[in-house]
């Protein structure tokens, strides 16, 4: 139901605690991070309110420079531990955090299953962290591309894959996301008042649109791939 994310410096986890806060009116039932660890990409969730999360987090924290975050609302598997976000695959290299429904997601599931992987939970998302591992060649913005070819209904994506730990990927299709610019560090989330704390600065997508963020710059596409120019909003309220 809400969705954060970061890359930049190491305070990656306040961040995304911080943005969830502020997406907890949205309403949700499970909270969960994805962060980039000297160890790789680690998870933390939680069923539950925002403090179920942030005690796991208080007893094993995750430091790293870069992470997703998720408040969930389910729509496809009871609110659980397991079906909380940020969900993977068996190779637990790529990680997804998803507001909306995969229409489609059963069919997926089915095709998927019948092609070797594993799935652990009931929600559609999962199967959007399998596409994209099944799609992957060593590039992660053709692999969620790729991914999203195959999928139908309502999503806002934010992605992280092991294999590129400079990257976050932020997709936008009939749910809402925008993107906040910092200095030396970037943002994602379902809304602005998520990241306001951080930076005024800020680009709101449109359906069909993605984004590619590293620390220092933010590139905006479609989710075709051709790339777009976007004026930068400056944000002059306060949340
Ligand atoms: N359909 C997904 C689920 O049930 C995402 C729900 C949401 O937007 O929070 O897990």
């Amino acid at each position: 139901c809400g969705i954060v994310g970061y890359i930049g410096t190491q305070k990656t986890q306040s961040v995304l605690l911080e943005g969830l806060k502020k997406l907890e009116y949205r309403g949700y039932d499970s909270a969960g991070i994805a962060v980039f660890t000297s160890e790789g990409l680690r998870i933390a969730k939680a069923k539950g309110r925002l403090a179920n999360l942030e005690q796991r987090l208080e007893e094993a924290p995750l430091v790293g420079t870069a992470g997703i975050g998720h408040t969930r609302w389910a729509t496809h598997g009871k609110p659980s531990d397991v079906n909380s976000h940020p969900h993977t695959d068996e190779s637990q290299k790529f990680s997804v955090v998803h507001n909306g429904i995969i229409e489609n997601y059963l069919e997926l599931k089915e095709e998927l299953i019948s092609q070797g992987h594993e799935f652990v939970s009931e929600t559609d998302t999962e199967v959007i962290s399998h596409l994209i591992a099944r799609e992957y060649d060593g590039d992660i913005v053709k692999a969620v591309q790729k991914a999203i070819t195959h999928m139908r209904g309502a999503f806002a994506l934010g992605v992280l894959t092991e294999y590129e730990p400079d990257r976050l990927v932020a997709v936008r299709q009939a749910s809402p996301l925008i993107i906040g610019i910092g200095e030396g560090e970037n943002f994602i989330g379902s809304d602005i008042p998520a990241i306001l704390k951080y930076t005024r600065n800020v680009y709101i997508l449109n359906d069909g649109e993605m984004a590619l963020l590293t620390a220092d710059a933010v590139e905006l596409m479609t989710i075709e791939g051709n790339f777009i120019s976007r004026e930068m909003i400056r944000v002059d309220w306060d949340a």
